[in-house]
């Protein structure tokens, strides 16, 4: 147990562990040594970014997907479900609606949709970058090249998301059918290349993982060094191949919050839907491991059912953007802060 505290330690001093010792401390922890790990975790968030929790609008623009990732609802063979995409002005108008609500970050998030050309999200972009002088654009719509990538941040998008799902690269290829880990990694580096700030990220709990090996999930995220960071459970969706699989908890995502917190101290790192979905108290044991951003759903209320990734995904109440009085209150009451403000990495500037 001393052993393990000490790795903590060295962990909390130099923001760095081999594999070797991140593998140790994921497989030695006791709820001792964890209430220790997320104290230091907790210590860490609050020097960097004291006891804030970001806001963030969350726009899920399309449900169309060509791809056919195992664990998502949204898969292109997936055909129970009733296909939507936004329209420009639907996007637009769920900005409005956000930006009058306070919210000064719009996550725009969908599947792999051939509808949105560059043209199209040149134009979404550069509109709300002309309507509203401080917000934040994010962009999570996977891989779309480096010309593409390049011309949505000279359009004026400041953030791009794409987790890298696993690290585990026989499993990564295992889910992602005709998609390549090689091309996945490299598009994070382009993105960070080209001046984003980028996040990555991992579900937890994916098929034949133990606690351990997300040691290697660690290591490819400290080489990175992501602005942000986004993990969660990995829930079963009931039409995907992997519906009778058990799933990942929210024990194990909040640990490993704690150890994302401690190896990149200044990230930003949200205390995921997913977290919230099969916790209730999730966020707040999550923000009390180091997570201090949240991204409630902005997207219209007759298409969030559809953007179903996996089973019981919440849209309503704390994941309601329109409920913004009521997070709001939930965050004070677990003791922190919430912030409207765009809410960059403390270490990011637009080149
Ligand atoms: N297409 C974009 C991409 O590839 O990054 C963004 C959309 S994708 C649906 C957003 C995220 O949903 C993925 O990064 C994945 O981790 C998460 N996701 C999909 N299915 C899930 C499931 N069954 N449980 C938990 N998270 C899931």
């Amino acid at each position: 147990m001393r052993e393990i505290k000490s790795i903590i330690d060295k962990l909390t001093r130099e923001n760095f562990l081999t594999k070797e010792e991140l593998e140790a401390l994921l497989e030695n922890l006791n709820e001792d040594t964890r209430d220790y790990l997320i104290q230091k975790a907790y210590d860490v968030r609050k020097l960097n970014y004291g006891n804030s929790v970001f806001l963030r609008g969350l726009i899920e623009i399309s449900n169309i997907c060509k791809h056919d990732c195992h664990y998502c609802g949204i898969r292109a063979s997936n055909h129970k479900i009733s296909r939507y995409r936004l329209s420009k002005d639907q996007i637009l108008d769920c900005c409005h609606k956000g930006y009058l609500l306070g919210y000064r970050t719009f996550v725009l998030q969908g599947g792999e949709d051939s509808y949105f050309t560059d043209e199209i999200l040149v134009e979404i972009i550069k509109e709300l970058k002309t309507q509203y002088k401080d917000v934040a654009v994010t962009l999570s719509l996977g891989e779309r090249g480096p010309e593409s990538f390049k011309r949505l941040y000279e359009a004026g998008a400041d953030r791009y998301l794409l987790r890298h799902e696993t690290a585990n690269k026989k499993l990564y290829q295992k889910l992602h059918p005709k998609m390549s880990y090689e091309n996945r990694i490299e598009s994070l580096y382009i993105l960070k290349e080209i001046g984003y700030q980028v996040g990555s990220g991992f579900l937890i709990g994916l098929p034949g993982l133990k606690l351990k090996d997300y040691a290697e999930d660690l290591m490819l995220l400290k080489q990175l060094e992501p602005h942000m960071v986004g993990i969660g459970p990995f829930i079963p969706h009931p039409a995907t191949p992997l519906k009778d699989e058990v799933g990942g908890t929210a024990y194990d995502t909040i640990t490993l919050l704690a150890i994302i917190r401690l190896l990149l101290p200044d990230v930003l790192l949200p205390a995921t839907t997913a977290l919230g979905t099969v916790d209730p108290k999730g966020r707040e044991k999550g923000f009390k491991a180091g997570a201090n951003v949240i991204m409630p759903n902005l997207s219209p209320m007759n298409c969030r059912e559809k953007y179903s990734l996996y089973e019981g995904k919440k849209f309503l109440g704390n994941e309601s953007a329109e409920e913004k009085i009521k997070i709001e209150k939930n965050i004070l009451d677990s003791g922190f802060e919430p912030i409207l403000t765009r809410g960059d990495n403390i270490k990011w500037k637009r080149k």
